[in-house]
């Protein structure tokens, strides 16, 4: 198994660092992660008070906080952006592997 590879413009050797984890605890719901990724990755849900995932705009719902998913990882460039402008730092990371 190795990484995959690609290479910036003057072809420095790039692995990307792809999102694999968001810490749902750490997460304040504030959305910015949201903004700035361009390859619709993340989804903001809301935690109703069973502790249940749940659309964050349904008025039926008691929603206690929201929180940022994983929603299209395969869809991850591994710009990294997310976590730059995320204050709790509540993404993980890691390459992708190859055969
Ligand atoms: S690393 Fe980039 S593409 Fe991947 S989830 Fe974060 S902002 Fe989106
Ligand atoms: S930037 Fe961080 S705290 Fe804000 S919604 Fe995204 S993961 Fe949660």
């Amino acid at each position: 198994m190795s990484h995959v590879k690609f290479a910036t413009r003057d072809g420095t050797p790039w692995v990307p660092q792809y999102i694999v984890a968001l810490d749902g605890k750490k997460c304040i719901g504030c959305g910015r992660c949201y903004k700035v990724c361009a390859q619709g990755v993340l989804r903001l849900m809301g935690v109703n008070d069973e502790g249940e995932l749940v659309d964050p705009f349904d008025d039926d719902e008691d929603i206690e906080r929201k929180i940022m998913i994983i929603d299209a990882a395969g869809q991850c460039i591994g710009c990294n952006a997310c976590i730059r402008v995320c204050g709790p730092r509540c993404q993980t990371y890691a390459p992708a592997e190859v055969a």
